[in-house]
């Protein structure tokens, strides 16, 4: 399977699930690839200057079914990979600085978040709980 660049390789995991292998493996395994779901489990923490000056920047993806990805990017693709990995949870908007400090990272349930700013970390926050709350009324009702 290729991918046109290492953005869209992150989408098509992160939405789509792994890529399919062979249509044989795939029946003799019986796993539909399409329930497997797909979460980064490590990123660059800033986009880092190789010895040759080109930036570099990687992801690492991990799958319900055990497979995992290593996603890399040079140039200005690491650039639009590492605005992909932290663009902000809650209104998709890219960091505006290419600096992990610049950005606001929250832990919640054991997942990182990040945010482009302090506003949009606290709406997620507040939306979140309250969802909680739903879940929770119908388990009791
Ligand atoms: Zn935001």
């Amino acid at each position: 399977m290729h991918y046109p660049d290492s953005i869209t390789a992150l989408q098509q995991l992160l939405f789509s699930g792994p890529p399919p292998t062979s249509a044989s493996a795939e029946e003799e395994s019986g796993i539909d690839k399409k329930n497997i779901h797909c979460f980064i489990t490590k990123k660059s923490q800033n986009i880092s200057n190789m010895r040759n000056g080109v930036k570099y920047c990687s992801v690492e993806v991990s799958c319900d079914d055990g497979s995992q990805y290593g996603i890399q990017a040079f140039g200005n693709e690491a650039i639009d990979l590492y605005k992909e990995i932290y663009k902000c949870s809650m209104c998709g908007m890219p960091p505006k600085e290419l600096e992990k400090s610049t950005l606001v990272e929250e832990r919640i349930d054991g997942t990182s978040y990040s945010f482009d700013n302090n506003g949009c970390a606290l709406i997620f926050k507040k939306l979140r709980s309250v969802m909680g709350e739903d879940k929770e009324e119908e388990h009791t009702a």
